[in-house]
């Protein structure tokens, strides 16, 4: 057995925490989630010398150890319980060296837990080119700790990182400030009651539960020591931060200097560029143009790649097994198109992380979150839920996941909320063979119709996201108040390892989260349009008529058509029919509907089951299925699929809230059901009611 060494590694935002991580482990890393909460957990494996292994945790960005949200909060639980299994035998605090003094603070407050602290100063490639020196062994002798110099751009000092994890033991663990300080009597008082305790953990204690009330450890009961008001408690919190920055600016002031004249005014100027009142929505714009252009051009190919090897799979598997009845059916129809269902939108979701990633990486979108925060707030919004709303085009899974970040709970609610209105890519399928069937091709001043029809769709999603979230903020009552932080951080050429990290952690988590409902779901429809009670379905040859100019295979077709029509799915589309009448719709698009609110994406395949069932060896595409719904038409010889029912049935699709999985992770992400069956019953009534006045207006 070799020895295991438990590392956490804790610092502000943006100080290149995973980047340290990622040098430290390499590939070797895996994200959880701690139990309970959304928050990701990161954990990975550093190989030392002599067989000593260092289990290392990335923890979520903290300013302080006075808690203000959910990832803080994370930090704070650990650190101060020694039980738990990740309690670190070694902490290390990651500061840059840009932002030295304010990284500090959370330095000092770790120290004094009595942790074996390392500071990591990385960035170190900055200093020349900031102007920056600083005097390495005078900051190590005040404040009683090693630090290591690195960079993890230029992958320097990670070795000598690693030296020092190795000889943690020799760190010493002297606090920096003596905490009675900060109020003589009241810490007094606090180390008479519990005399066995140490103090600073025990004020911690006591302004968390003041902070942010959702401590869960039990061991420390304070809750009997309630000598002060909240008030009281938080100015205390205040003095503690000043007498730190005390502390950490004499010692600054002898080990670290700036020279000004040698700093750059590239960011002052880009800055005044990117966030510009009009050149800054601007360039923001065309870079949004950009992307999408990109995603979708360059994601097609991957896409028609995928798309035709999953259908050759199942081809093949029906050939391979003929005869082998309904278990090569299941894998065949359910469970490889189920699977294929989920790789096609792996291609997009990836393109689009690629490019959030670098916009992330390079410090620009801090600059659009700060330029939107202006628009966004009027909707009861925050700058940073953008990123969610952006993100939404490709899944909202992602997005609503995305949304972790926003600190205020209310505006993080509502961007959930409404999220699911921008139009995802499983809705593109769905867009794509309506307005291909009811849209005329023609074109306006050079633009096609059609395309202007999906544009106009995606509009309409933002549209209605805003709208909606306007809506929200007057009626949700949260007692949160609104406070806007947002870092600048300096502009930097995205680090390509960080960016393809994200990119696999993002399509893993998708593939994983988002797939295994899908593919559950496939199968359940596989079943319920494969089995139905009763003999018309079990005895459906006896039942088709033949015709004697009939081929064996038009027959065929018949018998499978009249056999979805009463399997167990066909009597749900029957059943619903009167519902949906007055959209426009008959009883075929209403199997569709039950399937999509399962997952959109089922829709189109649903319909070239109900339409086309039997034939597929033929080699079914799309342009056949669209033919088959062009000639579909009720029994008094007027067609389904009118201009009227098509666009009554994009704009229930722009609208309604069909997706299991995103209600899954809204559950998961607001820890509660009541938000998700709401989300699904308001849009889903906004979806029927826009349907409802299109049909019976264009009709
Ligand atoms: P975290 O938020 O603390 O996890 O920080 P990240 O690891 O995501 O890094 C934040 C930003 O700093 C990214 O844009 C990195 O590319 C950048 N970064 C990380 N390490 C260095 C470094 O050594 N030098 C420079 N110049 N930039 C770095
Ligand atoms: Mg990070």
């Amino acid at each position: 057995m070799s020895k295991q060494l438990n590392v956490a590694l804790i610092g502000n935002p943006n100080t290149g925490k995973t980047s340290v991580f990622n040098a430290l482990t390499g590939l070797n890393q895996k994200v959880g989630n701690y139990p309970g909460i959304t928050v990701d957990k990161k954990q990975g494996i550093c190989k030392l010398s002599r067989g000593v292994k260092a289990h290392i945790l990335d923890l979520p960005g903290t300013y302080s150890l006075n808690a203000s949200s959910l990832d803080e909060n994370v930090v704070i639980e650990l650190l101060l319980n020694k039980n738990d299994k990740d309690y670190p035998d070694v902490a290390i605090i990651v500061s840059d060296v840009e932002n030295l003094k304010r990284n500090l603070l959370l330095f000092t407050q770790i120290k004094d837990l009595k942790i074996p602290t390392i500071l990591v100063i990385n960035m170190s490639d900055l200093m020349t080119r900031k102007g920056i020196t600083l005097d390495i062994e005078l900051l190590e002798a005040k404040f009683h700790t090693k630090i290591a110099l690195i960079s993890t751009r230029k992958n320097s000092g990670i070795t000598e990182l690693k030296q020092l994890i190795e000889s943690y033991k020799t760190i010493s663990t002297e606090p920096c400030l003596d905490t009675t300080t900060i109020d003589t009597d009241y810490f007094q008082s606090l180390e008479k009651a519990f005399p066995n305790q140490d103090i600073y953990k025990l004020w911690l204690v006591i302004t968390q539960d003041a902070n942010f009330g959702k401590i869960t450890r039990q061991e420390l009961d304070v809750s009997k020591f309630k000598t002060k008001s909240n008030q009281e408690l938080k100015r205390l919190q205040q003095k503690e931060a000043i007498k730190r920055y005390q502390f950490i600016n004499a010692i600054l002031k002898e080990g670290q200097i700036i020279d000004r004249s040698k700093a750059t005014g590239l960011r002052s100027k880009l800055d005044r560029l990117l966030i510009h009142k009009v050149w800054g929505y601007m360039i923001f714009f065309i870079i949004l143009l950009t992307i999408f252009q990109a995603i979708y051009d360059w994601a097609t190919i991957p896409m028609d790649l995928i798309d035709t090897t999953f259908a050759g799979l199942a081809e093949w598997i029906k050939n391979t097994f003929p005869g082998g009845g309904k278990v090569t059916d299941l894998v065949a129809e359910g469970i490889v198109s189920g699977i294929g269902g989920i790789v096609i939108f792996i291609p997009q979701i990836a393109f689009l992380f690629f490019f959030i990633s670098i916009l992330e990486e390079s410090g620009y979108m801090s600059r659009v979150v700060f330029l939107m925060d202006r628009v966004m707030r009027r909707f009861g919004l925050s700058g940073k839920s953008l990123v969610p709303l952006i993100s939404g085009t490709a899944c909202a899974i992602p997005a609503v996941m995305a949304t972790r970040n926003i600190e205020n709970w209310k505006e993080r609610l509502i961007t959930i909320l409404v999220v699911p209105f921008t139009t995802c890519s499983a809705r593109l399928p769905v867009y794509l063979i309506i307005i291909a069937l009811v849209i005329p091709e023609g074109y306006i001043i050079g633009l096609s119709y059609q395309a202007l029809t999906l544009m106009a769709l995606y509009l309409l999603g933002f549209g209605m996201a805003i709208f909606s979230a306007y809506i929200l903020d007057r009626i949700l009552k949260t007692k949160h108040k609104t406070f806007f932080v947002v870092e600048m951080p300096n502009y930097k050429l995205p680090l390509l390892k960080n960016v393809i990290i994200t990119v696999i952690e993002k399509t893993k988590t998708f593939v994983f989260e988002a797939g295994k409902i899908i593919l559950a779901i496939s199968i359940i429809l596989w079943v319920l349009a494969s089995y139905g009670p009763g003999d018309k379905f079990n005895n459906a040859e006896s039942y088709v008529q033949t015709y004697e100019t009939q081929s064996a295979h038009e027959r065929s077709d018949q018998i499978a058509a009249y056999k979805l029509e009463h399997s167990y799915i066909g009597i749900i589309g029957k059943t619903i029919e009167p519902m949906i009448k007055p959209l426009g719709y008959d009883w075929k698009v209403g199997i569709g509907l039950v399937a999509s609110f399962a997952a959109r994406e089922v829709f189109v395949g649903t319909l070239a089951t109900i339409y086309s069932v039997g034939s597929a060896s033929e080699g079914e595409n799309i342009d056949t299925i669209k033919t088959k719904m062009q000639n579909e038409t009720y029994a008094d010889g007027t067609k389904v699929f009118t201009l009227a029912s098509g666009i009554s049935l994009l704009l229930f699709y722009a609208f309604a809230m069909q997706c299991m999985s995103t209600l899954a992770i809204v559950k998961r992400e607001t820890k509660s059901w009541k938000w998700p069956i709401l989300q699904l019953i308001g849009m889903t009534a906004i979806a029927y009611i826009c349907a409802l006045i299109a049909f019976q207006f264009l009709k």
